[in-house]
């Protein structure tokens, strides 16, 4: 297990001025920060190549006023961006930390185009669930894949030094928690030291620790985690140990739409756009709409955990612009048919049961019948034969709760004061979603990773020239 040691006059070698740990999104955006800051920097990640839960995102990043919004006609503000969060959080997130990042969030992306030439675009075609203007961006793939590519390969081109296959597994520190240096693991077995002057903790949370999240997220410790194994839980437990605040440990993010058993993410743009979920009964049994995340519990609360997403083709060629969703058309996990009994014998569902849920959603849109689950369907339009369907369990895909933090992503103690040189960022700090799954805005994990890992680069860079 990942361990502080306690060392008054620990001497090392080599010493950086900032150590980033993680080289995920946030940890990638850190070090670019942090070498514009005039520092100089190494990262430290323990697998062969960068990728992290950002690689298995959709990446996209929700920010407000970019100029790609504006050359698209979309009306937004940081302050409409935050009143959404808060709204979905409950009020739980704390209001300083919320009103940076989103403050942030349009000169964080367009600093990413204009100075490493990340392409983003405004997604304008649909909705998500709890946002009140269109504000996902994303590069052209819409995938973390290409995000953390090209972020990784920002870093390489600023000669930044990326040592990978290195995995922290212990901090040095002194008795009033700073941090001195890392201990690391290599591929060989062989464990290397390194000093640092300020470190920021980049390691996301601790989705892929079973024993964390039964402690945490018991409503979903059966459920498949979806994110990266790797992240399991080391900020967290290293700034415990030197004295940090947790906070909001059940915030999450889950997901109700991972087609099974193939295991993709299928876009709650299916949803959104005016589809709806049954389950083995052929029977509706929650409001759709409220948002993907708090569905991921719905989902595994029906018999075998299992759900069918039900849309149209007009749904289809919207989700089509997903990677994810055109690679689970490839593998046959979409299944599509002219009429809904042709749908039902298709997925193995009871023909009748779902005549009567697609007459009974068809009269909600007609704005005839109010949905018994609470859901608005109104201006929705109605499904139109070919429809599709596709069988999707719920999961977790990563952890919203972490170490608290400031404005300036320095790690605090439970009365509130600063850690000497401790910053987290992305999935290893305290989020923006509150302490329940329905507090989760879609997106809040790689804003909180980019805007925050900006802020944590460049302060922690600052620092070391003081
Ligand atoms: C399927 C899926 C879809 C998602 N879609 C979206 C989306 O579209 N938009 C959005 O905002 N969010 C999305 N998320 C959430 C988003 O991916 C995360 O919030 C974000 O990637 C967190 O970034 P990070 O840099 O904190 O962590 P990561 O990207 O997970 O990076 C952490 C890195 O730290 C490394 N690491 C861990 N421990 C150590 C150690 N001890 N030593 C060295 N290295 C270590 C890991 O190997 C990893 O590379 C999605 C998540 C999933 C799983």
């Amino acid at each position: 297990m990942s361990q502080v040691i306690r060392s008054a006059h620990k001497q090392f070698d080599l010493t950086v001025d900032v150590v980033i740990v993680g080289a995920g999104a946030a940890g990638l955006v850190a070090a670019l920060s942090a070498h514009e800051a005039g520092a100089e920097v190494l990262l430290l990640e323990r697998d062969p190549l960068p990728r992290g839960s950002t690689a298995l995102s959709a990446g996209l990043i929700p920010a407000a006023g970019t100029r790609w919004q504006k050359a698209a006609g979309i009306v937004d503000s940081s302050a409409q961006f935050a009143g959404d969060i808060m709204e979905k959080a409950h009020g739980e997130p704390d209001a300083a930390i919320v009103e940076h990042v989103v403050g942030q969030s349009a000169a964080t992306l367009e600093w990413l185009c204009d100075r490493y030439g990340l392409s983003f675009s405004v997604i304008e075609d649909f909705s998500y669930p709890g946002h009140s203007a269109r504000r996902m961006h994303g590069l052209a793939s819409r995938s973390g894949e290409e995000l953390v590519d090209a972020l990784r390969q920002a870093v390489e081109e600023a000669d930044i030094p990326l040592l990978c296959e290195a995995q922290v597994t212990a901090l040095h520190a002194t008795e009033d928690g700073c941090v001195t240096g890392l201990i690391y693991s290599r591929p060989d077995g062989s464990v290397e030291e390194v000093g640092c002057r300020q470190l920021i903790l980049a390691c996301n949370g601790y989705g892929g620790n079973r024993q964390l999240v039964a402690e945490h997220i018991p409503s979903l410790s059966d459920a498949t985690y979806f994110g990266h194994t790797g992240n399991q839980g080391d900020a967290l437990v290293w700034g415990e140990a030197l004295g940090a605040a947790p906070r909001h440990l059940n915030g999450h993010q889950g997901h109700g739409s991972v087609a099974h058993p193939t295991g993709i993410l299928i876009s709650w743009a299916t949803i959104t756009e005016g589809g709806f979920q049954v389950n083995a009964r052929g029977e509706r049994f929650s409001n759709e709409a409220k948002g993907y995340s708090e569905q991921a519990a719905e989902v595994l609360r029906q018999p075998d955990g299992l759900a069918w997403t039900v849309f149209d083709a007009r749904i289809a060629a919207i989700t089509r612009q997903f990677e994810d969703f055109r690679k689970a058309e490839a593998m046959g996990a979409i299944l599509s048919a002219e009429t809904i009994e042709e749908l039902a014998d298709k997925a193995g569902l009871p023909v009748d049961a779902l005549l009567l849920t697609f007459e009974q959603v068809r009269a909600c849109k007609a704005g005839g019948t109010v949905d018994p689950f609470g859901r608005s369907f109104n201006g929705v339009a109605p499904l139109q034969s070919p429809y599709s369907i596709v069988r999707v369990t719920g999961a977790l895909f990563h952890t919203q709760g972490g170490l608290a933090i400031d404005s300036s992503a320095r790690v605090l103690r439970e009365d509130g004061s600063a850690l000497p040189n401790l910053f987290a960022a992305g999935g290893a700090a305290c989020g923006v979603s509150g302490n329940q799954a329905s507090g989760y805005l879609s997106g809040n994990g790689l804003l909180t990773a980019v805007t925050l890992g900006r802020t944590a680069g460049t302060k922690a860079g600052l620092n070391c020239r003081s």
